[in-house]
């Protein structure tokens, strides 16, 4: 693997356009990820980016992308009005939909152009954009090969391939539509491929799309990495939503997102919370791509504190300040676990991840503390509320590492203090966030966790909020650098 120690994005060699649209950003340092990524990224080198959401990958794959597409003359004949240059897969619509905005932000400074490509909604904007002339494709695969089956998309010009959550990509079905895609582009092209696991199948894939790869991983154990704070709440099912809606009311709550297992879970928890005065709602598969959509916006515009979702409808949700991850449910798999509770503590924010369990989940506990070498402690019950405290149950001995033997199973000692507590003024458990409590903006938690520039006093500055402009279809918004900015480097 090679090695890179580098302190600021202007070290990477990125042109001026995009620097000045990083300072926008508000990132000071590049996260590992991308100073690892970049700077091969911009030699036109392949690179295969083991990273996870939450690490700044988009930014590790979109930043050298954009580069390259402005500073690169392309020698290809383009046809029509523009032909796409660049193609990024991308597993979900929602994830589709974050990478365009990242890289609609990264590109302001440039005539670039670009649409978002999914299914779930009429193809008939998205063939017009196509027409219109695009440079940047943001797809997710199976509606990309539809609109080529219908002959409204020539990947023929494509000069760099990036395939985003390549493992979640094949968990979804998706590993022939992408070989179908990939054999559509020029060989002669880069291929950027990033996935938070590396299983067989997709080192496998690798060695099929990519060419002398350059490595770059960043360390495995993202949990620790993460500034999150876990706990883990023993609790029978039924007690589970009346002790989530508790918890909900602690002012520090500021916008959770509660994972369920199912969709029916997902909507029926999202509509005890809403009769119980909580601004809550939910996105899962039974949802159109519309209600989704408007529910995402309203969380990330703090209209709506809660956010309960599926882990297929939340994959890749990039939201700012997302204080509290709660798991209703403990997913089947570990792995979701890891991607759950990385909605929360992002761009360097701490976090908090509790996690509810009852009887019949101690072995998917069991095997999330296998995988990520962690055992979670028990949490504390919620103060401050009058609401009737949940019958705790007890985890298995071997389970606890430092057991409560004080704690009645009738009566946990935090009871008294919930009758004694005031319920918390509905403003400051509802509300949008105040200008005080909202938390100051901290470096990406993951700067010198990893192996490739391991600096650990290197942390990223802060980040101003995103203004996000809706999809990524606009037109630059400045004029393009006279000269080659890579020329004036
Ligand atoms: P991603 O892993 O691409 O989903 O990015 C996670 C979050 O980190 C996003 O909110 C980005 O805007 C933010 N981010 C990406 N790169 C940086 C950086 N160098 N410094 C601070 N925040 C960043």
């Amino acid at each position: 693997m090679e090695t890179v120690s580098l302190q600021s994005f202007e070290s990477l060699g990125l042109s001026k356009p995009i620097l000045k649209a990083i300072a926008s950003e508000g990132y000071d340092t590049p996260t590992p990820i991308q100073a690892g990524a970049i700077p091969p990224a911009l030699e036109g080198r392949d690179v295969l980016g083991g990273a996870q959401t939450g690490t700044g990958k988009t930014a590790a794959f979109a930043l050298p992308l954009i580069d390259r597409l402005t500073s690169v003359p392309t020698d290809r004949p383009r046809r029509g009005t523009v032909a796409p240059r660049a193609l990024i897969l991308s597993p979900t619509r929602e994830l589709a939909t974050q990478i365009a905005e990242s890289a609609q932000a990264y590109a302001r400074h440039t005539k670039l152009r670009g649409c978002t490509i999914y299914g779930g909604v009429s193809q008939h904007n998205q063939v017009k954009k196509l027409r219109a002339g695009v440079d940047i494709i943001v797809a997710t695969p199976g509606r990309l090969m539809d609109l080529m089956n219908q002959g409204y998309v020539d990947l023929g010009c494509i000069e760099i391939l990036v395939l985003d959550e390549a493992d979640r990509m094949l968990d979804m079905g998706f590993i022939n539509p992408i070989r179908k895609i990939a054999a559509q582009i020029p060989e002669e092209r880069q291929t950027l491929m990033f996935s938070a696991t590396m299983p067989p199948p997709i080192a496998k894939l690798a060695r099929t799309l990519l060419r002398d790869p350059v490595r770059v991983d960043i360390a495995p154990s993202e949990t620790r990495a993460l500034r999150i704070e876990q706990s883990l709440h023993m609790v029978d099912q039924p007690q589970k939503a009346d002790l989530l809606e508790r918890m909900l009311q602690e002012p520090s709550v500021e916008r959770a997102i509660v994972f369920t297992r199912t969709k029916h879970g997902a909507e029926n928890l999202s509509k005890r919370l809403v009769r119980g005065g909580v601004f809550a709602e939910s996105i899962h598969g039974d949802r159109s791509q519309n209600q989704r959509r408007r529910a995402l916006d309203a969380f990330r515009a703090g209209r709506t504190r809660v956010l309960v979702a599926t882990d297929v409808a939340a994959r890749g949700i990039d939201v700012d300040g997302v204080t509290h991850v709660f798991n209703f449910h403990l997913p089947n798999e570990p792995e979701a676990y890891v991607h759950r509770i990385g909605r929360t503590g992002r761009a360097g924010a701490a976090g908090i991840a509790v996690s509810f369990c009852d009887r019949g989940e101690r072995s998917l506990l069991k095997a999330i503390e296998r995988h990520t070498g962690q055992k979670l402690a028990p949490g504390k019950a919620p103060t401050g509320t009058t609401a009737r405290p949940s019958a705790p149950i007890e985890r298995e001995p071997q389970e606890f590492a430092e057991p409560k033997p004080t704690q009645s199973r009738r009566k946990p000692p935090a009871q008294a203090k919930h009758r004694a507590g005031k319920p918390a003024p509905e403003q400051a458990a509802f509300g949008a966030p105040t200008r005080a409590n909202k938390k100051k903006k901290s470096p990406h938690p993951l700067q010198g966790a990893d192996r490739v520039t391991s600096k650990p006093g290197d942390r990223p500055a802060t980040k101003k909020k995103r203004r996000r402009k809706g999809t990524f279809n606009t037109r630059g918004t400045a004029a393009a650098p006279k000269s080659s900015p890579r020329a004036a480097r």
